[in-house]
């Protein structure tokens, strides 16, 4: 026996022992989490970046009725250093109070050994632990935890985003109250789920709370509040009714992600989307029990623009556009089926990580104000451009028929943009800024933009604002670095005096237009997408001038018209009453107003609701405005 043995004998780990090495643990997990834009998606589940939940991944009816739609066992959200209890995290903060029975629930806690949520007893809030509120609360909170990445990863916009207002966590209430909606509200910075009875009894009790599609439609809301937060003051029902179309278009997304989703949508549908399926119905417990219809709203449909495009119902609206993205899953699907021969399971898998990339990452070249249904289609266009040039599968040319038979762009556009072009062009400044100097703050981005009025068609008189600035790292669909992107809006009002009568009580007022633009550059200076909203100030001379001064005085007279037209539908209201969080949208008009400096100020709703009594009731129960 010597000093080998003795040495290899193990003594027995003690209480400090374990401690350290779980501090050690510990650390090397966010030490992880600093790198982890370097790792795969199964290198971060294999090192617990991130983490498994068990969610519903479309609402409990689907569950209930057809159980192999069940729990996701692959579902996972990104693991981040401040979990607590709340669930709390970065971006949200779940806050139980229940506005019905004024209670507030004691919260999920974050058991951080487990690493995972705990209810009051310290029981896993997983799938043999559904009944209480604090699963519930853990459900919504897991679901949005993954639709911010759905949004921010880099198949989608490469980058951070801020909320439409000031503080870092949105917060989240998954028993607002009795009631058959779900809203997100600036104003109370929140999103809110409301539960009902369908029934006499309480038996089947519904919560909004867990609908994936709701939630993720609300969640659609809040996002693009955060990265286009003037969309809110529109007096165009389009931009409304983008909104919703976002909220819809995030919903089917998301869903779609899902692995084991999609597997039973294979299943059950032999890869034929044409047919009625889950995927396609949006909200579906929602729908049968408020609606008596199988889904809320489908993306299943023939709508057309000519149809809806007088029409002030913006959900109804926002179905053309929903129904045209739907339309491109279908022809992916099909394409990669048939010409590729792909197993179903595999085209619906290529069809998703091609729609996330098509689909989102254009929304950071969209104008800054008034979005249009063609904008989008235009931004989509231009994305797929960018990063697939030669469409050897001819992709754009799909995509653009799709837009041109919804008649969302015409045919002529529709030609047009089928011919060749150069891809990429310099931007034509008169100033030289590098890109990345005007990234590096807004000071630097506004000097630029003065420094360059004149090429820009920003007018002498605008007081311009850069109301966003960021720099973007999205990829490709095979996962390789785009070139980084430099993403600058900015906008300036110009005052416009209401004359006439059918301003109604508003009239002889002055209120302000918002005009302004998106500018995507590469860190090469390459012009990726500038998207403008002229407005009618005198622009300074030079080449192409009057030509936009001339689409600034025909915006001019779109916006009174639409604002005629919402007035004259009895669509605006005086304010928003009391503004108490939790107001159902009844109480609360499309479209309010407010004076601010001696203008009036137009805007949507603050709640923004998964439905609305206007899609049944218009016509017998209009917004009266006040006398
Ligand atoms: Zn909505």
């Amino acid at each position: 026996m010597g000093i080998i043995a003795m040495a290899a004998k193990p003594r027995a780990p003690t209480a400090a022992d374990a401690e350290k090495k779980a501090r050690a643990l510990r650390k090397a997990r966010s030490e992880l989490y600093a790198a982890r834009q370097h790792l795969g998606l199964a290198t971060q589940e294999d090192l617990d970046l991130r983490i498994p939940f068990d969610v519903y991944f479309q609402d409990p009816c689907v569950t209930a009725s057809r159980p192999e739609y069940n729990f996701d066992e692959e579902f996972t959200v990104p693991w981040e250093p401040g979990l607590a209890d709340g669930p709390t995290s970065a971006r949200f903060a779940v806050v139980d109070y229940d506005g019905g029975t004024e209670v507030l629930n004691s919260p999920a806690r974050w058991d951080r050994d487990l690493g995972k949520f705990v209810d009051s007893q310290g029981k896993v809030l997983d799938r043999a632990n559904l009944g209480s509120p604090q699963f519930r609360q853990m459900n919504v909170w897991a679901t949005l935890q993954n639709a911010l990445d759905f949004f921010e990863n880099g198949f989608g916009l490469g980058r951070r985003i801020e909320w439409g207002f000031e503080g870092n966590r949105l917060i989240v209430v998954p028993h607002a109250g009795y009631g058959e909606n779900a809203y997100y509200d600036r104003d109370s910075k929140s999103l809110q789920f409301y539960y009902f009875d369908p029934d006499a009894d309480t038996t089947r009790r519904v919560h909004t709370c867990l609908s994936a599609d709701i939630i993720n439609h609300e969640f659609g809301h809040a996002v693009l509040d955060g990265i286009r937060p003037h969309y809110h003051e529109s007096v165009f029902v389009e931009t409304a009714a983008f909104h919703e179309f976002l909220g819809d278009l995030s919903a089917i997304l998301i869903a779609f992600r899902n692995n084991a989703f999609r597997a039973q949508v294979a299943r059950a549908t032999g890869g034929d989307l044409d047919r009625e399926n889950p995927l396609s119905g949006l909200a579906e417990e929602f729908g049968k029990n408020v609606g008596d219809q199988p889904y809320l709203r489908s993306a299943l449909n023939e709508l057309k623009y000519a149809a809806v495009r007088n029409d002030q119902r913006h959900h109804y609206r926002s179905q053309v556009l929903t129904g045209a993205m739907f339309d491109i899953i279908r022809r992916l699907t099909a394409y990669y089926v048939t010409e590729r021969k792909d197993s179903v399971q595999e085209a619906f898998w290529n069809t998703i990580r091609r729609m996330q990339c098509m689909a989102v990452q254009p929304l950071d070249l969209l104008p800054p104000v008034d979005v249009t249904f063609e904008d989008y289609a235009l931004a989509v266009l231009r994305a797929e451009q960018i990063v697939n040039p030669a469409d050897p599968d001819g992709y754009r040319g799909m995509m653009i028929d799709v837009f041109v038979d919804r008649g969302i762009l015409s045919k002529e556009r529709g030609d047009v943009l089928k011919k060749p072009a150069t891809v990429f062009q310099r931007l034509d400044v008169d100033v030289f800024h590098d890109p990345l100097s005007i990234a590096a703050s807004r000071a630097n981005a506004y000097r630029f933009l003065d420094d360059n009025r004149r090429k820009l068609f920003i007018p002498f008189a605008a007081d311009v604002v850069v109301t966003d600035l960021s720099l973007a790292q999205k990829l490709t669909i095979a996962g390789r670095r785009q070139p980084r992107q430099v993403l600058l809006q900015y906008i300036w009002r110009e005052d416009v005096l209401l004359e006439g009568e059918r301003f109604g009580r508003f009239a002889g007022e002055t209120t302000s237009m918002l005009c302004g633009g998106t500018l995507a550059l590469d860190v090469d200076g390459n012009r990726l997408a500038w998207a403008r909203k002229p407005g009618a100030m005198p622009l300074i001379e030079g080449p192409r001038a009057d030509e936009e001064a001339a689409a600034g005085i025909a915006r001019r007279a779109a916006f009174l018209d639409a604002l005629a037209a919402r007035i004259g539908a009895g669509r605006v209201g005086d304010g928003v009453p009391g503004g108490a969080a939790g107001l159902l949208e009844k109480a609360i008009a499309p479209v309010t107003s407010r004076t601010v400096d001696g203008t009036v100020r137009f805007e949507l709703s603050p709640h923004i609701g998964i439905r609305s009594d206007e899609d049944e009731e218009m016509g017998e129960r209009p917004w009266s405005i006040s006398s």
